[in-house]
C-alpha cells in the first residue's frame, strides 16, 4: 500500500508543523484529526512531504471533502508565523470559522457554476461623481498587480463611493473583493451603502455574528455565491474565489490590530495577501497612520488624493482653549457651555467628544486619600452612576459604593474627574429643553439600540451629543456645527508615541463630524497644554501638516516608522519572576545590537491579578528584528534555567500598546 507523508499545522502552541502519513491522497489545506499525545487534535495539512526518516504516526481521520485553504493562503499562513513569532497551528486554526474549528463538523466542498452570479452592465448609481472622484476611480482601475495605493481623502470626501465604483468594476471582470473596516457594528453606513447597490452579492463577517451565520458567509464567500466581503480583522484570510481588489478602510484605525493571544496587524496582513495574489490594495483614510505616509514617501505605495469635501462646504475651523485657572463644569469650561448655548439657539447640533465612559474615573476620601481601587488590577474604579457601582474598565469586575470610607470610617467620600454620565447629567440640567444623546459602550449594549440612537440624531435638528470615540467613527450628523473635545491632553503627555498619533487622528475625524450644513463648524479644543506644538499644528485642521511634525520628531528619536519595535512581555502571579525573566532576556539582546529599553511595567501593569511587564526592542532594519526575535524565541523555548517557563510570554510585533 501507498504511504504518503504530511505536514500538518496543529492546535498546539507550539513552533513547528508535525509530520504523519496516510495511505490516503490528501490535498495540502484539508482538515485533518491527529493523534497529539493522548488526544485527538485538529490539524490543517500544509504541505506533501517526499518521505520521513522520523517514525511516523498516521493521520486519524481525513475531516473534509477538500482543502478549505488554498496553496496560496497557506503561504500566507506561513509567512505570518514567522513575521509574528507565533506558532504556525495556532495561526491556521485562527483562521478558521469557529465550526470548523471542531473535529465533529464536515467542509463539504461546494462548487458554484462560474456564470451564475454576474453583475448587470450599466448599474445605476445613486450619485453621480465629483471630478476629483472620478480620477481617483480611474486610477485605481488601472492598477495591475499588487499595487498598495494610499487613497487619503478628507472627511466627507466621498470615499465610500470610490469603493463602490471600484467594486462594480471588479465585479465585471468576474473577480470578488474584501472590504475591512475597524468595527462594522459601529459604522452602519458603509455596510448599508455597498448593499443598496450589491445587494445580496455582499456577505457581513465579523465576530458579534452568530458562528453558524458566519459560516454560511464563509462558505458563500469561498465558492463565489457571494462576491464582496465586508469584514473585520477577522475577515482578512477568508477563502476567496478570485479576489481582484482588497480595501482596508480608515487604515489607521487601531482595531485592525489584534492585542490578545496572536497579536497580528489585519491591515498588514492584507497588504501581504495582495502581495502573495498580486492584486491591488487601496489603503482608505482620512488620517493615515505614520507607517503608511512613510511608505508613501519612500515610493512603495502609491497615492491618490481627494482634497475636497463633496458639499464643498470648508472644514471646521479649530480653535484651542486654554483651561489653566479656568473652573470647570463637569469638565467643560464656561466658554464652552456658551458655545453649545448659541449653537443650541441657532436650532443645531452640538457634540461633546471625551474618552471616558461612566460618571467619574475616581472614587476618594477627602480626608484620608483612601481611593477605590480594583481587587485583583492596578485600576481606579470607575463610578458609575445608574448601575450604582463603582466598576474597573479592565476586568469588568463591579462593586457596591460604600458610604462610609473603608478605611478611616469617614463619611467624605466623593467622586472627581468627568465621564460621560456625569456630562449627561449635568448638561441636561443647564439644557433642560434639549434633547440629549450619549452614545458608549454602556449605552449601546442591546442589539440595534446603535441604530435606534443614530437615527434619533438624525431625524432631529436640534440636541446634543455626548459620547467616547465610538461616536467619532465614519458617521454623518448632517446638523452638527459644534465639537467640544474634553480630555485631549493625554495624548500630548503620555510617553507612548502612538497616543499622540491616535490623538492627532481622532481630533480630525471629530472634526469630519461637523459642518456638513454650512462652512461655519468649530471644533473646540479644552487643553491645559495650549503652546503644545503637535497641538498648535492641528490648529489648521491640516492632518498632513501634523504628522509631517511628528515625523521629524520620530525620526530624530529613531522611533517607527524609522526603525521597527517589538515587546516581549511576561506574565506571571509574581512581579520578582517577570523581572528575572526579562533581565535574563535583556542580556540575550544585549549581545545584537538592537536597542532595548526596560524591563518595565506595562501600562496596565497588574491585570485580573496577574503582574505585567516588557521588554521594548527596537531594531533599524525589520530583517535584523526578525532575527533576533526568531532566535530569542528559539532560545527561550529550549529554556534550559526553566526560568522562563515560570512566566507567560510573548512577542508583540510593531505593537501599539505598551
Ligand atoms: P468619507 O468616507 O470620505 O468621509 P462618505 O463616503 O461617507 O465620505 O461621503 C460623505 C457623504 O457624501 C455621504 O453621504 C455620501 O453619500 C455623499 N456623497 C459622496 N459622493 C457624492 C457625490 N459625488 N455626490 C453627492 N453625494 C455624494
Ligand atoms: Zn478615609
Ligand atoms: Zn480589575
Amino acid at each position: 500500500m501507498n504511504k504518503f507523508f504530511y505536514n500538518v499545522a496543529i492546535a498546539v502552541p507550539l513552533r513547528q508543523t508535525f509530520t504523519y502519513h496516510s495511505n490516503q491522497e490528501i490535498i495540502p489545506g484539508t482538515r485533518v484529526a491527529v493523534k497529539f499525545g493522548k488526544t485527538n487534535k485538529l490539524g490543517v495539512v500544509t504541505e506533501t512531504v517526499s518521505n520521513s526518516d522520523i517514525q511516523t504516526k498516521p493521520i486519524h481521520m481525513v475531516l473534509d471533502d477538500g482543502p478549505v485553504f488554498s496553496k496560496t493562503e497557506l503561504k500566507i499562513f506561513k509567512w505570518a508565523s514567522n513575521y509574528y513569532l507565533h506558532p504556525i497551528g495556532e495561526v491556521v486554526i485562527s483562521f478558521l470559522p469557529t465550526h470548523l474549528r471542531q473535529i465533529k463538523n464536515t467542509y463539504e466542498v461546494s462548487i458554484l457554476d462560474d456564470n451564475k452570479k454576474i453583475i448587470e452592465k450599466n448599474l445605476d448609481f445613486e450619485t453621480t461623481l465629483n471630478s476629483e472622484q472620478v480620477k481617483a476611480v480611474k486610477f485605481i482601475n488601472k492598477l495591475q498587480g499588487f499595487m498598495p495605493t494610499l487613497l487619503y481623502g478628507v472627511t466627507g470626501s466621498g470615499k465610500t463611493e470610490i469603493y463602490i465604483r471600484c467594486i462594480y468594476e471588479k465585479l465585471l471582470n468576474n473577480k470578488s473583493v474584501l472590504v475591512l473596516a475597524p468595527e462594522i457594528a459601529l459604522t452602519p453606513q458603509l455596510e448599508s451603502r455597498v448593499r443598496n447597490q450589491f445587494g445580496d452579492l455582499v456577505g457581513i463577517y465579523h465576530s458579534k455574528m452568530t458562528p453558524t451565520a458566519r459560516y454560511k458567509v464563509w462558505k458563500k464567500f469561498k465558492n463565489g455565491e457571494i462576491k464582496i466581503i465586508i469584514g473585520t480583522r477577522s475577515a482578512v484570510m477568508l477563502p476567496a474565489s478570485k479576489l481582484g481588489l482588497i480595501i482596508v478602510d480608515e487604515e489607521h484605525d487601531a482595531s485592525y490590530k489584534q492585542q490578545e493571544g496572536f497579536k497580528f496587524s489585519a491591515r498588514d496582513i492584507a497588504i501581504k495577501r495582495a502581495q502573495t495574489i498580486k492584486i491591488p490594495i487601496i489603503l482608505g483614510s482620512a488620517t493615515p497612520s505614520l507607517r503608511t505616509l512613510k511608505l508613501v514617501d519612500d515610493k512603495k505605495f502609491q497615492s491618490i488624493s481627494l482634497t475636497k469635501r463633496v458639499t464643498q462646504k470648508s472644514p471646521p475651523k479649530f480653535s484651542i482653549l486654554d483651561i489653566n485657572e479656568v473652573n470647570l463644569v463637569s469638565g467643560l469650561a464656561p466658554q464652552a457651555i456658551d458655545a453649545i448655548n448659541r449653537t443650541l439657539n441657532q436650532n443645531k447640533q452640538a457634540m461633546i467628544f471625551i474618552n471616558r465612559r461612566g460618571f467619574a474615573p475616581q472614587f476618594i476620601c477627602s480626608y484620608c486619600d483612601w481611593k477605590a481601587m480594583c481587587n485583583s488590577c492596578d485600576s481606579s474604579l470607575v463610578f458609575h452612576y445608574q448601575a450604582s457601582r463603582l466598576i474597573c474598565h479592565r476586568c469588568d469586575s463591579a462593586f457596591g459604593v460604600p458610604t462610609h470610607c473603608p478605611s478611616c470610617s469617614k463619611a467624605q467620600l466623593s467622586f472627581h474627574g468627568t465621564g460621560t454620565e456625569q456630562l449627561e447629567k449635568t448638561l441636561k440640567e443647564i439644557f433642560p429643553n434639549s434633547p440629549i444623546y450619549r452614545l458608549d459602550r454602556d449605552s449601546t449594549t442591546k442589539v440595534g439600540s446603535l441604530e435606534t440612537i443614530l437615527s434619533e440624531i438624525n431625524n432631529s435638528d436640534t440636541g446634543i451629543l455626548i459620547g467616547t470615540q465610538m461616536l467619532i467613527k465614519g458617521h454623518d450628523f448632517p446638523n452638527l456645527e459644534l465639537v467640544v473635545a474634553v480630555n485631549v491632553d493625554q495624548g500630548i503627555t503620555s510617553l507612548n508615541s502612538s497616543a499622540l498619533e491616535e490623538m492627532g487622528q481622532q481630533l480630525i475625524q471629530v472634526a469630519g463630524r461637523a459642518g456638513r450644513l454650512d462652512g461655519n463648524a468649530t471644533v473646540l479644543v479644552q487643553s491645559r497644554y495650549t503652546n503644545d506644538q503637535n497641538l498648535l499644528q492641528l490648529r489648521s485642521g491640516n492632518y498632513l501638516n501634523f504628522t509631517k511634525s511628528l515625523m521629524k520628531q520620530r525620526q530624530l528619536m529613531n522611533q517607527p516608522p524609522y526603525s521597527f519595535e517589538a515587546t516581549i512581555k511576561a506574565v506571571s502571579p509574581n512581579a520578582q519572576t517577570n523581572l528575572d525573566m526579562l533581565i535574563q532576556t535583556k542580556k540575550f539582546i544585549d549581545a545584537t545590537n538592537c536597542i532595548v529599553i526596560g524591563p518595565i511595567p506595562a501600562m496596565q501593569s497588574k491585570v485580573r491579578g496577574s503582574y505585567h511587564h516588557h521588554l521594548v526592542i527596537q531594531a533599524n532594519t525589520r530583517t535584523g528584528l526578525n532575527k533576533l526575535l526568531a532566535d530569542l524565541a528559539n532560545s527561550l523555548t529550549a529554556d534550559k534555567n526553566k526560568i522562563f517557563k515560570k512566566v507567560r510570554w510573548s512577542i508583540n510585533i510593531d505593537p501599539t500598546e505598551f
